[in-house]
């Protein structure tokens, strides 16, 4: 977030805190208003992007109070602001250790450590991986997880998006704005993604659907140049000539920092109660890392909101 940046130079004034955040998406800003306007000292630690995975949004139609859409990145742009506004101090770091105590959290972080009264974890999640021959060798080179970020680089060209969630079809649609063609490779003959999407997709004359299929090697020469794919119902080996291809097959909880700490359930998802509360006193959780999340801004906004509150309570007693 370009003009975020700038801002993000805010001093970081202490190196003990009532609460601090990991993770700057809409769970974690949220979070931080909610603090900051309880007057808790707060720091909301972020390794990457300001906005979280919303930021590769190019549109969210469905976050209340914007009936016209809003991008992701805007969206991410404001909650930043507002919560800034109201006394967040933001440190761009990754946090690299937790040491859970009774009120005395250590988060020791890549640019030093600090003490924490209670902790909220809103670290989201990141891209999950096809995992196939060819995937990393040909990141940046033709394999992307960002229609928004490296879409404009394919003007004319033939592209593939792997998946078939909400993130998969909205790539696509803005995949077509550019390419002269988009293929939707699925494993399955149903979609995931809501019908709204489904519809605009199917509208489009650019996108096209490969059912029941799945990506068995990504081959090419210094750039991706062919998808070798297999059909899942007669095994059938096809291959698809591109010059770039949209991994979407959804996130992989970013909570190795808690294995061990905290009970996770079976795919990596923090466990919490209602309030937002882990079985550690005064350690939350909130958003996409959280088991059953619904996984929407809006949702993780709202998950924010309410282990802020929960943490206010808890340091008041
Ligand atoms: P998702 O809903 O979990 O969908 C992942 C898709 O990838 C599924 O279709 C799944 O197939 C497929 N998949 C998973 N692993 C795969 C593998 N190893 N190989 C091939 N295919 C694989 O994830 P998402 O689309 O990233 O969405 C995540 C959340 O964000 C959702 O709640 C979604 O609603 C939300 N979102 C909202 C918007 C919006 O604008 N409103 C945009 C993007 C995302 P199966 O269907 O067979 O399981």
């Amino acid at each position: 977030m370009t003009s975020g940046r700038a801002q993000l130079l805010i001093e970081i004034m202490s190196k003990n805190y009532q609460v601090v955040i990991i993770g700057g998406g809409p769970a974690g800003l949220t979070a931080g208003l909610y603090c900051t306007r309880s007057r808790l000292t707060t720091l909301l630690i972020e390794k990457g992007i300001i906005g979280g995975q919303i930021a590769n949004a190019e549109r969210v139609e469905n976050y209340p109070g914007f009936p016209q859409g809003i991008s992701g990145i805007e969206l991410g742009r404001l909650i930043y602001e507002q919560a800034v506004k109201n006394g967040l101090e933001i440190l761009l770091a990754e946090a690299i250790k937790s040491v859970p105590g009774q009120r005395h959290n250590l988060v020791s972080t890549s640019e030093g450590d600090f003490t924490a009264d209670s902790i909220i974890i809103a670290s989201g999640s990141q891209f999950r991986k096809l995992g196939v021959p060819g995937e990393d060798e040909f990141v940046g080179k033709g394999v992307s997880y960002c229609a928004i970020c490296d879409g404009p680089l394919f003007k004319g060209k033939t592209l593939a998006v792997v998946g078939g969630g909400d993130a998969a079809i909205t790539e696509a649609l803005y995949l077509s704005r550019f390419a002269s063609s988009v293929k939707v490779i699925h494993r399955r003959s149903l979609l995931r993604a809501s019908k709204i999407f489904q519809e605009k997709a199917a509208a489009e004359p650019r996108i096209e659907f490969i059912w029941d299929s799945v990506v068995t090697q990504i081959e090419g020469d210094g750039v991706v140049k062919q998808l070798r794919l297999k059909n899942t119902r007669n095994a059938k080996i096809s291959v698809l000539e591109l010059a770039g291809v949209f991994v979407a097959i959804g996130a992989e909880p970013s909570s190795a920092l808690w294995q061990g700490l905290l009970p996770l359930d079976e795919g990596g998802y923090i466990n919490t109660d209602e309030v937002m509360e882990t079985q550690v006193p005064g350690i939350f959780a909130a958003g996409d890392i959280r088991h059953n999340s619904a996984r929407q801004a809006i949702t993780a906004a709202g998950d924010g909101a309410t282990a802020a509150i929960s943490a206010e309570r808890f340091l008041s007693f």
